[in-house]
Formats: C-alpha cells, sequence, structure tokens
C-alpha cells in the first residue's frame, strides 16, 4: 500500500470522530503565517494554534513568492486577518542548492528547458533571507501600513522561535 492510500485509510478514522464542521471561513485569531514547507515544522504545534484560527501558507523556504502575496492578500482584504508572521528555520534546504545550480542540473537530468519556475528563491542566510520577505510584504501597495509583520526563525533542534528584526 502507497502512502496515499495508507493516508485515505486515516482519513475515515478521521472523519468518523471529526468535529469541526461548523467553523466559520474566516481565521479566529485573525492570524496570517508563511512558513516553510520543512517536514519537521508544524507551524499549529509550534504557535498553539487550532483549526479554524489562522491561515497558514506555505512553500518552499518560506518565500513571499508572488502566490504567497496573492494569499496574504486575499487573506487580510476578504477573510480579516490582521497580523502577518513570517517563519524560516534553522537547516534549511534552500541553503543547500543555488538556483544556478538546480537549473543547470535539471536541464541535464531532463535535457527540457522549462518555462517556469523562474526562480527557485535559494538562499544562503536565513536571517537575511527573513528580513527580505518582511519587507516584501511591508512594500506591497495593498498591504495597509499598520498590519504587524514579524519574522522569525525556527531553530529545529531546540523548537525556539527567535524573532528577526530589520
Ligand atoms: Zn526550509
Amino acid at each position: 500500500m502507497g502512502v496515499i492510500d495508507e493516508s485515505l485509510k486515516e482519513n475515515k478514522a478521521y472523519a468518523r470522530r471529526f468535529k469541526l464542521g461548523k467553523l466559520p471561513m474566516p481565521p479566529s485569531r485573525m492570524l496570517a503565517v508563511v512558513a516553510c514547507m520543512d517536514a519537521r515544522l508544524t507551524i499549529e504545534e509550534m504557535l498553539g494554534l487550532k483549526t479554524g484560527e489562522a491561515h497558514i501558507i506555505r512553500n518552499a523556504g518560506g518565500i513571499v513568492s508572488e502566490d504567497a502575496i496573492r494569499s496574504l492578500i486575499i487573506s487580510h482584504h476578504l477573510l480579516g486577518t490582521r497580523e502577518f508572521m513570517i517563519i524560516n528555520h534553522t537547516d534549511c534546504g534552500m541553503l543547500t542548492f543555488t538556483d544556478d545550480k538546480l537549473r543547470k542540473n535539471l536541464l541535464k537530468k531532463t535535457r527540457t528547458a522549462a518555462v517556469a519556475p523562474l526562480l527557485f528563491h535559494s538562499f544562503s542566510d536565513v536571517w537575511e533571507n527573513v528580513r527580505q520577505q518582511i519587507q516584501k510584504v511591508k512594500s506591497h501597495p495593498w498591504v495597509p501600513i499598520d498590519i504587524p509583520v514579524r519574522g522569525f526563525v525556527y531553530d529545529v533542534k531546540t523548537g525556539v522561535l527567535e524573532e528577526v528584526y530589520a
């Protein structure tokens, strides 16, 4: 049995004990988080969040990409979130390659050029990367200036979340 089939089996049990069918769509704690997709990060657990309380937007690196900013804008303007949080972490996979090398490897492996992604957003300094993601959100014309945008580095060895200041 593949992992997807195993997961579907788990879902049957989940649905039997499910009690969250009446939650409203807007996140009750009005928080939106952009975080890395790293499997060692359980965002809800590390922040004490429950289902229905926050939007969690994840991608490789916790990058404020075009798609992440799209989600943040919808999150605030249509669903009422009022604070934005960006979470990167120690030992991130994005520190282990460069865009240029990955692109060359993929071209070699597949022998096919591709129109996208234009960037993989690899980085060499996680703290500086968080600073840049904050700047991208804060400078966006559709993000109100009174929304707190705070960034953090999560330590995968200790579980500690440390704030990144400009
Ligand atoms: Zn990561």
